[in-house]
């Protein structure tokens, strides 16, 4: 067994993959001695594809069940700032465990997303200031959060969905199909990044809410580009990801960039399909 700092041998000339005998190798791995090509070779681990999955590695948090939910909870939230990392969790383990993870953070964060572009009877902020709009009954406020609610997880589950149909027939294609773990576990357990960042999500509606900021201020510019971010952990564990479902290094990127541009191109239309439901007050 070597270190995982050991410098990586190239494979000979004119060998072939030990997994795809039509594919040339490119690296001999450090730990089995194997000649792998591009896609079974994974650099940011120092192992191959079959080493990589013969290895004990922890699970995803959550999915640990030795551990309280809290610790699983803020463990498996945590993860996201390391992408590349932590991708290599996604081969463990089962997908279906990741359901629970995204109910309880995606649901919230796009329900919570809604509040503040869409309530017709309240104003919010600046400086996290709540004001009524007319004189609405209790009644009339319980209906109007709760319509404002219902349209951030519609928008909340529309995004995640245009996003994640592409991503994984798209892993499918260019991976191993037999690998559908990790691109399936990426997404449910990633997935609260897409309802948190972009221009609908919950980040930029709670910094626009609690600082003094105008449209067209370059306070508000830096609250969007800031509000970009969990985007960029999300596309980097996507990418990160597709490489543990073998998809090749250039495939990568491209299998996870369709899958933003469509987002990108959807949003508008999904919002303005909407246009009847919303508040004619806001912005
Ligand atoms: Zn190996
Ligand atoms: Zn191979």
């Amino acid at each position: 067994m070597s270190d995982d700092d050991d410098p990586v041998e190239a494979a000979p000339e004119g060998s072939t993959c030990g997994e795809h005998p039509d594919r040339s190798a490119l690296v001999t791995c450090p730990r089995c001695g194997t000649y792998v090509c591009l896609a079974c070779w994974h650099g940011a681990v120092q192992r191959c594809h079959a080493c990589l999955l013969r290895d004990p590695m922890p699970p995803v948090p959550w999915a640990d069940e030795a551990k309280d939910v809290a610790a699983r909870l803020f463990g498996t939230l945590a993860d996201a700032f390391s992408p590349t990392r932590t991708a290599v969790k996604f081969t463990r383990g089962e997908w279906r465990r990741g359901v629970t993870f995204a109910l309880v953070t995606v649901l919230p964060i796009a329900a919570l997303a809604g509040v503040v572009p869409f309530t017709h009877l309240l104003r919010f902020g600046p400086l996290g200031e709540v004001h009524p709009i007319g004189t609405p009954s209790a009644l009339e406020h319980a209906l109007d959060v709760a319509q404002a609610l219902g349209l951030g997880l519609l928008i909340g589950a529309a995004k995640l969905l245009v996003m994640a149909a592409p991503y994984l027939s798209l892993t499918k294609a260019y991976g191993q199909p037999s690998d559908a773990q990790p691109t399936r576990q990426v997404l449910l357990y990633r997935g609260w990044l897409l309802v948190l960042g972009g221009r609908t999500g919950l980040l930029l509606q709670l910094i626009v809410w609690l600082l003094p900021l105008e449209p067209g201020d370059s306070l508000r510019l830096g609250a969007e580009v800031l509000s970009i971010l969990p985007l960029m952990a999300l596309l980097w564990a996507m990418t990160a990801t597709a490489r543990m479902a073998r998809v090749g290094p250039l495939a990568a990127v491209v299998v996870v960039l369709v899958p933003f541009i469509v987002l990108f191109l959807a949003e508008p239309l999904l919002i303005h399909s909407l246009r009847p439901l919303l508040p004619v007050l806001s912005e």
